[in-house]
């Protein structure tokens, strides 16, 4: 029986149903999982995602494209293939594609994370015959703390600072983990401000209903913002330049699942890493692939070879999707902070081999707080 989804020059493509997931080329009619740049590029005719993503989907693309919607678990067909969308618990509106034709279904998973985030909804598994799954935290090594023990760190963190006279700048992707975070920390502690490029997708969250704490933006020209009582919310590549100044004294932190990766923490130059990531842990993808009933899995991004050989070894049929995704990076800026901080995500720039966490740099055991 001939695949229902095959790799195409333009992307991932369903040839009974003649439209793309995720293209990263210009194509007629894209289906998307999730508004970050490397899922959701520009120049398509028309996109469909899902109901809960469109305006953070817009805020993205711009412009008057046409952008169609399904609600979560609702269908429709291209040419009499079934396509429905099902939450992927990665950021508002990332969805799961279903396609189902001719007696076989296939999922592919877009990025997604099984942790519980308050500004998105859940993961739910879904039934299928083959599933292509992402895996770019697919070792071992990788497994998430609860984000409630994040979250008092992260407090405690802040305070700390405080009392120091210090502003807090936390360091997190400008779609998904910037709004997680404004959620997840304790507001009354003190002022929170956002980046730009956090603030331009805080409003589409707001508009699409998702209950945030007060965040206020950096006024042009200011000086001594929060007067060092604030946590700024702001993309990494505000690090390097001078956006920072307008604080006064900083204490910088990342929030990122590479912060588990010690010599990467390093290399950021950060005293204190949060492990808080928007993709599944390496327990997350496992349960997710057996909750599929998968027999044939296709693994993509990140640590695909290892994880589709792990796969193997429990009697899985799986291979390697070669793909232009890149899921998180240890050491760039989400691409969706593109317009606002000039971060693109190269496509063609494969992922950390993370087979070799850091050249070999140890991991720690319990991997976060201060640093030695
Ligand atoms: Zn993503």
């Amino acid at each position: 029986m001939a695949d229902l989804l095959v790799v195409s020059d333009a992307g991932l493509y369903c040839p009974a149903g003649d439209f793309w997931i995720d293209p990263w080329r210009s194509v007629p009619r894209a289906v998307i999982t999730h508004a970050h740049a490397d899922h959701a590029r520009s120049g398509c005719d028309r996109y469909l995602c899902a109901a809960p993503g469109k305006l953070v989907m817009r805020s993205r693309l711009g412009g008057t494209v046409p952008i169609d919607t399904l609600r979560y678990g609702e269908s429709t067909t291209f040419n009499g293939v079934k396509v429905s969308l099902h939450p992927a618990g990665h950021v508002l509106g990332s969805a799961q594609v279903r396609v189902e034709h001719g007696g076989q279904v296939w999922v592919v998973s877009g990025d997604y994370k099984t942790a519980p985030d308050p500004t998105c909804a859940p993961f739910e598994p879904v039934r299928c015959d083959v599933f292509i799954t992402e895996s770019t935290f697919g070792l071992p090594i990788y497994r998430w703390p609860a984000p409630e023990i994040i979250a008092a760190e992260i407090n405690a963190w802040w305070r700390a600072n405080q009392a120091e006279g210090k502003t807090s700048v936390l360091l997190a992707y400008a779609l998904g983990k910037a709004q997680r975070l404004a959620a997840m920390v304790d507001p009354s502690i003190g002022p929170i401000h956002g980046h730009g490029a956090v603030m331009k997708l805080v409003r589409a969250y707001r508009d699409s209903g998702v209950r945030l704490p007060p965040i206020d933006a950096v006024p042009a020209r200011a000086k001594r913002v929060g007067q060092g009582r604030a946590l700024v919310i702001a993309p990494p590549s505000v690090a390097a330049g001078g956006w920072l100044r307008v604080f006064g004294e900083v204490v910088v932190a990342q929030a990122s699942g590479w912060m588990t990766v010690r010599g990467i923490r390093r290399r950021r130059g950060f005293g204190t890493g949060f492990v808080l990531s928007d993709h599944a842990d390496f327990p997350g993808l496992v349960s997710a692939v057996e909750a599929t009933g998968a027999r044939r899995v296709l693994v993509t991004h990140g640590s695909s070879e290892a994880f589709a050989r792990f796969l193997r070894g429990r009697g899985l049929e799986a291979d390697v999707l070669a793909t232009r995704f890149t899921g998180e990076q240890p050491d760039r800026d989400d691409a969706g902070d593109d317009d606002d901080v000039g971060a693109e995500a190269d496509p063609d720039v494969p992922g950390p081999d993370m087979s070799r966490p850091d050249d070999g740099a140890a991991v720690d055991s319990a991997p976060r707080g201060e640093l030695p």
